[in-house]
This record gives structure tokens, C-alpha cells and sequence, in this order.
């Protein structure tokens, strides 16, 4: 677990376009924030800075007091859930968790991986579907496979870009509750990226609001609309 700070971050694609124009954030350890705006406003490009996917043209991205910005993303031990999952189909769910603990080549025992595969699964209510490929689950398990490969490896930090955008309503609504108790439980810093008002309402400690990469504003969701 771990404070995000971003000081005056910009970036500029090559082609010249400034997606994201000097934001300043500060996000405590164990914090929940949600980022929200319109498409395009820049939310993936600052998600996938901060997980190390994307350059920083300037400013400074730190992780507790220390500057970032030149680290390879598995250096940063953050972890993020992408919107279609990105589970690897000729896998169990088992091994679909196991996956970044095996990537890292040595670093844990079988028992250790299994320990922690185990925890996790039983965190998200998978534990009966562990020999399962992903292509027999339905949306809301699938969902909970790429969470599972997020919380295996006890990142410092939990990165979403629009995790719920592909289930339908009612999954939504069980999810969103089960990412909240997660959270909870957890206690791991977390940002959240969506143009969801319900989750931007109920999910986090603190809303983000992005427009054409400048922040708007910054509020506890109850906070936000009540601003002359
Ligand atoms: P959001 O996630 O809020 O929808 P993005 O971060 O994906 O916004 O994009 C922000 C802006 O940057 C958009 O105008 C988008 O077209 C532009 N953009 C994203 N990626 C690139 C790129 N590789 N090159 C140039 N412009 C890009
Ligand atoms: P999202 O809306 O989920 O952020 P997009 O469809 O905007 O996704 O972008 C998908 C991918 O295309 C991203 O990797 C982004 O960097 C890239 N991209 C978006 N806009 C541009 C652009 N104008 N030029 C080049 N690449 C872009």
C-alpha cells in the first residue's frame, strides 16, 4: 500500500497533442478515488502513466516519497483491471490468478503462489471455478479472474480503467458492492476510472473530475454538486 502523488504531470503525445496539461493529485494510502470526465478527456492516459504503460512528458509521479517516473511498470508494483478483462483463454482461472506470481520467474515457491491463488479466490467467491477456462464464465466471474490476478500480487496500489463498463445492469450493481468490500478489506490505495455516476457516488473516498487533461475539481462525492 503506498500514497500516489503527481506534481504538475503533463503529457504530450507525438503528434503534438497535450492530453494531459499539469495535474496535481494527492492520493493518501488506502484511499479510493474516482476519476471522472468525459471521453477524451485524458483518464486512460493518466491511469497509464501512473502504472508506467505510457511516458510522463514532465512533472513528477510518485509512489510514498518516491519519483517514479523512469521505472519499469513491474518495478512500480501497481496493478491494473482493464474493461475486457484480458484473461488469458487456454488457462484455468487458477492459472489465470497464478500468472503474474509465475511471470516474476522464481520469486515464489509453488506453495507460496498457491497459498496466495488460494486467498484470493476465496476472497472473490471463485474458489469453485478454479478449474475452469474463461470462456465457460459469465461476465461477473471473468471480472472477478482479472481482480484476482490484481490482488495476488499485493500491488501497493490498484489501478481500474472502466472495470464494469461491459457487464449488464444487475452485475454492475453486485460488483460494484463486491469491489467496495474488497477495497475495504484490502485497505489498498485505489483509482478508479469511469463515466459512471452511480460508481463515481458510491465507490470512492473522493471524486476526481478531468476536463480536456485539466482537474476540475476534487471532492468528497457528496461534495461535488453542492459547489457554487
Ligand atoms: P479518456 O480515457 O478520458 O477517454 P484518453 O486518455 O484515452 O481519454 O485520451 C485523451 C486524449 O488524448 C484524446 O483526445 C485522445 O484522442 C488523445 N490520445 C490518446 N492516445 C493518443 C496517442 N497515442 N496519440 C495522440 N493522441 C492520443
Ligand atoms: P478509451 O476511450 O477506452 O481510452 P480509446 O479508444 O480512446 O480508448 O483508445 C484506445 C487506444 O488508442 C489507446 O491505447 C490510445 O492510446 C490510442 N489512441 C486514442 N486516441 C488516439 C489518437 N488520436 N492517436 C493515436 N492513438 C490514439
Amino acid at each position: 500500500m503506498a500514497a500516489i502523488t503527481l506534481d504538475n504531470v503533463v503529457k504530450t503525445y507525438p503528434d503534438g497533442f497535450m492530453a494531459v496539461k499539469g495535474v496535481d493529485l494527492e492520493i493518501a494510502d488506502g484511499e479510493f478515488v474516482i476519476l471522472v470526465g468525459p471521453s477524451g478527456c485524458g483518464k486512460s492516459t493518466l491511469l497509464r502513466m501512473i502504472v508506467g504503460l505510457e511516458d510522463i512528458t514532465s512533472g513528477e509521479l510518485r509512489i510514498d516519497d518516491q519519483v517514479v517516473n523512469d521505472k519499469a511498470p513491474r518495478d512500480r508494483n501497481l496493478a491494473m483491471v482493464f474493461q475486457n478483462y484480458a484473461l488469458y483463454p487456454h488457462l484455468s482461472v487458477y492459472e489465470n490468478i497464478a500468472f503474474p506470481l509465475r511471470l516474476t520467474k522464481g520469486q515464489f515457491s509453488d506453495e507460496e503462489i498457491d497459498e496466495r491463488v488460494r486467498k484470493a479466490s476465496s476472497l472473490l467467491e471463485l474458489d469453485e471455478h478454479l478449474e475452469r477456462k474463461p470462456a465457460n464464465l459469465s461476465g461477473g466471474q471473468r471480472q472477478r479472474v482479472a481482480m484476482g490476478r490484481a490482488i495476488v500480487r499485493q500491488a501497493q496500489a490498484f489501478l481500474f480503467d472502466e472495470p464494469l463498463s461491459n457487464l449488464d445492469a444487475k452485475l454492475r450493481g453486485q460488483m460494484r458492492t463486491e469491489i467496495a468490500r474488497l477495497q475495504r478489506n484490502l485497505a489498498t490505495t485505489t483509482v478508479y476510472v469511469t463515466h459512471d455516476q452511480t460508481e463515481a457516488m458510491t465507490l470512492g473516498d473522493r471524486v476526481a473530475v478531468l476536463r480536456r487533461g485539466e482537474l476540475q475539481q476534487v471532492a468528497s462525492p457528496r461534495g461535488l454538486y453542492d459547489q457554487p
